[in-house]
């Protein structure tokens, strides 16, 4: 990062203006409207100084993947009148006992990847007495690494989930594998045809699909997706965006 944070804004906000035009341009050829699809910056490994400066070039919504430096953001923006008016999102991996973090304290969870996780986070907001909206994540590709649940997992539990009183479920998450266009876009294309099973299924409307990074966002956005998490394309002064 650069030592001269002027300098810096001025990339962030650049960046964010070309980032906007090609989600419009990705959203227009798949005869969207540009306005249905959302961004997140995803500030997970920049500093509360480089969030504000992001907020300064016009990003609202931002995403953490970790509870613990969720919490040291929101303390340290805290007060801030650039932070009026944003909002975090929880998007990494969130176990049992951290759920307490970060209830309460984001915009949207997108990262419940089990039912035991669901269960969970709804039992500890109806003592808390309120309602977390979330979404459910979906392992699509297949990978072994990724966590999430399987479709199939999902076609079988998705009406028990949804009876829980203290979550409120938004849409589905997935992410694609890493460096293989073909794959991301069969990846993105499969969350956005479960998504419509389910709501055939459900009544529901599952509105939210968070897909696409910095390397796959454009076919995300083609694919479907109404809410982008970026990280690199946002942030990083070296990231080239193609
Ligand atoms: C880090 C992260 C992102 C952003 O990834 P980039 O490739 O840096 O855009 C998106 N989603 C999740 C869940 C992440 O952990």
């Amino acid at each position: 990062m650069s030592n001269d944070p002027r300098s810096y804004e001025t990339f962030l906000r650049e960046r964010r203006e070309a980032i906007l035009a090609r989600i419009a341009d990705a959203a227009r050829r798949a005869g969207r409207e540009p306005g249905e699809v959302e961004a997140i910056a995803v500030s997970k490994t920049v500093d509360a100084d480089a969030a504000l400066l992001a907020m300064r070039a016009g990003w609202r919504l931002f995403g953490e993947n970790r509870p613990q430096e969720l919490g040291r953001k929101l303390e340290a923006l805290q007060g801030s009148p650039e932070a009026a008016g944003v909002s975090f999102d929880m998007i990494g991996n969130l176990q049992k006992n951290k759920i307490n973090q970060v209830i309460g304290r984001v915009r949207l969870i997108h990262s419940i990847s089990s039912g035991h996780l669901a269960e969970a986070v709804s039992t500890r907001c109806e003592a808390r007495g309120i309602v977390a909206d979330v979404l459910l994540e979906t392992n699509v590709s297949g990978e072994r690494s990724k966590s999430g649940f399987s479709p199939d997992e999902l076609r079988a539990s998705v009406e028990g989930i949804l009876e829980l009183p203290g979550i409120s479920v938004r849409g589905l998450m997935t992410m694609a594998p890493a460096g293989d266009a073909d794959a991301a876009r069969r990846t993105f294309s499969g969350l956005r045809d479960l998504a419509e099973e389910l709501r055939l299924r459900t009544g529901l409307p599952l509105r939210t699909l968070s897909c696409g990074m910095s390397d796959d966002f454009e076919i995300a956005v083609e694919e479907g997706s109404t809410l982008v998490r970026l990280g690199r394309c946002v942030f990083d002064r070296g990231y080239d965006l193609a």
